[in-house]
């Protein structure tokens, strides 16, 4: 007697850990379920999310620039550098928007794939060129009808970020040191055409390299120029990881801008690998903002109707889970605790009555809050 007794205790008293410990884990998943947050109309919206998101971006950037006088360019020339060309004077801020104008001015870069072993490859996704350091990208220039005798063409590097695009893009000091040319400073070049020119802006210091606009080659609909980048985005005291756009213009010999395209680059290590992942982690995190969408449209089982929690309270032992449910408003809660505690007290009579002893390991609630009293309950049980 004496021994059934003190064993008796001895479970008894293992009840009371036993149950906190399923009253933690119980509080520690009514908190990782942000119901608050959970939206009601993500199911209609999802259909158009994807693209959302890209136009967003879009739109955004377009915002950056809209504010800027596109017309910045076309200011009559008036700076002539010692060489006694004219160049237009730079805008504070150069325009990033695409224009292909009524030259119908257009890039289209090689397809060079994403093997470990390319230098230069461009993103159609991303719009974004990926290269090494130094080595030249072929990119070629469209345009529907011929532009004017003496046009050129002006690549001009700009941060792509708000906070960085009133700095102006140079080469790092240390790739400048190592380097002797006149143009040392600039970050881009035109490889393999004799009659380039580097700029620098009187008053904006921005920098930039021009060549003359050739007409396609017989045979050809489309003339290509060699860019090549000199250093890599991760330069410090350069670029320091800022990313940048290239700014491409096609520019009357007056230096009035008929048309513009710009592209992101990265000049990196291995160009074909980062663009392969940064493509992997766009479509990723599309697909993934999709699929938290599309589970969240999903009630979650915490959220789940009176129905799911009466149907636990009416069960049998065999069906011991435990459900939330989440009650808006202090009178209606109250209302649903009574009716929870009368089946609980009925399903605790009917195992007495029957003999049965169920150690509640897992007490129903019908909600976070009310779990500690019934805890208690137990304890006394
Ligand atoms: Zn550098």
């Amino acid at each position: 007697m004496m021994e059934g007794e003190s064993l008796d205790n001895l479970h008894l008293s293992q009840t009371l850990p036993l149950s906190q410990d399923s009253f933690m884990e119980l509080w520690d998943n009514v908190l990782s379920y942000d119901i608050t947050t959970l939206p009601a109309t993500d199911i209609i919206h999802n259909g158009s999310c994807r693209t959302d998101g890209v136009d967003m971006m879009l739109i955004n950037e377009q915002a950056l620039t809209k504010d800027f006088d596109e017309k910045l360019f076309e200011l009559p020339a008036e700076t002539v550098t010692k060489d006694g060309i004219t160049t237009p004077p730079a805008s504070t801020v150069p325009v990033t928007t695409d224009y292909p104008g009524e030259y119908g001015f257009n890039l289209r870069f090689q397809k060079s794939g994403t093997a470990k072993s390319v230098t230069s490859t461009f993103s159609e996704l991303l719009n974004k060129l990926y290269c090494q350091l130094a080595k030249t990208s072929p990119v070629e220039v469209y345009v529907s009808k011929e532009p004017p005798q003496g046009a050129v063409l002006r690549a001009t590097a700009v941060y792509k970020k708000t906070e960085h695009v009133a700095d102006v893009v140079r080469r790092c000091p240390h790739h400048q040191n190592v380097d002797a040319v006149e143009h040392r400073s600039h970050l881009i070049r035109v490889e393999g055409n004799q009659r380039a020119q580097y700029f620098e802006d009187q008053h904006t210091k921005r920098q930039s390299v021009t060549v003359p606009y050739e007409t396609p080659q017989l045979g050809s609909e489309m003339t290509t120029i060699l860019l090549s980048f000199m250093c890599n985005s991760s330069c410090m005291g350069g670029m320091n990881r800022r990313p940048i756009l290239t700014i491409l213009t096609l520019e009357s010999p007056e230096g009035l801008v008929l048309g513009r395209r710009c592209f992101e680059v990265r000049v990196c290590a291995c160009p074909g690998r980062d663009r392969k992942t940064e493509e992997e982690n766009s479509t990723k995190t599309q697909n993934g903002t999709k699929q938290t969408k599309k589970r969240k449209s999903n009630p979650p089982p915490c959220t789940t109707s009176v129905k799911k929690s009466k149907s636990a309270s009416s069960a049998e032992e065999e069906d011991k889970e435990v459900y939330v449910l989440n009650i808006r408003g202090r009178e209606r809660y109250e209302m649903f605790k009574k009716i929870n505690d009368g089946l609980e007290l009925l399903d605790k009579e009917n195992k007495t009555k029957s003999k049965v002893s169920v150690k509640q390991e897992a007490p129903l609630p019908s909600s976070g809050k009310r779990l500690m009293p019934r805890g208690e309950r137990s304890d006394s049980d």
